[in-house]
């Protein structure tokens, strides 16, 4: 068997990549390039309203500025072609004809208002908003009809039936053991009622079919992965679950996650204010844990010595201290 690792940086080309990005790219490209594995760009523009193609060609242009390169993708070679998710919709659809057939996939007609109405429970699995509580599982026939008439519905995937006691585990390389409770998070949405595939669904297709086998992401995506684990299974893809690794994100000074409202963090911003790429690897190696002490280096510096261990576990309180010392190197 092929042993040789793949990884992937897979950017929303919504807005413009920041530092918090930036981090997430340096270090995925670092636990490649230190297994001697391929990396790989996958452009995650699915969301075609949010998407926009010059921050697609920014980013490109931002990771070659930092010295991150890529094995597979736009511009480089493409054996699992394409490397964008817009173009990647059959691929999403066979899938879901898959669950589909497998009787995993029911419709759901509930409004927005009926959604927030239970989302004053507990959010189990965070990131997709409260846990869904099954209503249109239970539907009938008939009723699904009559529901059909008034609205469109979104498909959701049926979450396996497994005794309450049985823990869904994996070891995260970062974060260490992960468990959470069967059903947590609820029945969650693999396409969309406007049509649009889902987040977890495209994810998890394009992970499988370009082989990826080390996932290493933002921490705010950490409890996606045991719905993404559960498609890989339903999928028949449950050899090729990669490993995963969820580093923490960049916080503003008032301890939220890093955004616009913190100034303009952007990598484009921060070239055009003159910072220099070595400035900001050292700056990025230095807030991930990868070195003691601030200095200008070059990504490729970092190789020899990475280690998944050595990344820290606290997120970095980005200050306008902290920051100061790019411009100054
Ligand atoms: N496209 C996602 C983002 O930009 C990342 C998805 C992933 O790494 O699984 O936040």
């Amino acid at each position: 068997m092929n042993s040789t690792k793949r990884g992937r940086f897979a950017p929303t080309p919504s807005g413009d990549m920041h530092l918090g990005n930036a981090k997430i790219a340096l270090l995925s490209w670092l636990q490649m390039r230190a297994a001697n594995g391929v990396f790989l760009l996958r452009i995650e523009d699915i969301d075609h309203q949010r998407s926009r193609p010059e921050k697609s060609v920014q980013i490109i242009d931002d990771l070659c500025w930092l010295g991150l390169d890529w094995d597979e993708g736009p511009g480089a070679q493409e054996p699992h072609s394409p490397y964008f998710q817009s173009r990647r919709l059959e691929l999403y659809a066979e899938a879901l004809n898959r669950l589909e057939a497998e009787g995993l996939l029911y419709p759901c007609y509930c409004s927005r208002a009926e959604l927030h109405s239970i989302a004053g429970a507990p959010h189990g699995l965070a990131s997709e908003g409260a846990p869904y509580s099954g209503a249109c599982r239970q539907l009938t026939k008939a009723e699904r009809a009559e529901r059909a008439r008034k609205k469109t519905p979104s498909l959701r995937f049926a979450l396996p039936e497994v005794p309450q006691d049985q823990l869904l585990r994996f070891q995260d390389g970062i974060s260490g053991v992960q468990q959470f409770p069967p059903g947590r998070g609820g029945d969650f949405v693999v396409r969309r009622a406007d049509g649009m595939y889902s987040y977890q669904l495209a994810v998890t297709v394009d992970d499988a079919l370009m082989e990826i086998t080390n996932v290493l992401r933002g921490d705010d995506l950490l409890d996606s992965t045991p719905r993404q684990i559960q498609l890989y299974r339903a999928l028949g893809w449950g050899e090729q679950i990669p490993s995963f690794a969820h580093a923490p994100l960049l916080l503003g000074a008032d301890g939220t996650r890093l955004a616009k409202r913190h100034g303009d963090l952007s990598i484009a911003g921060l070239r055009s204010a003159g910072v220099r790429p070595t400035a900001l690897i050292g700056w990025l190696a230095y807030v991930s844990g990868l070195i003691d002490r601030f200095e200008p280096l070059m990504a490729s510096d970092l190789i020899a010595e990475f280690t998944l261990e050595k990344i820290d576990k606290e997120p970095f309180i980005v200050t306008g201290q902290a920051l100061s010392i790019l411009y100054k190197n």
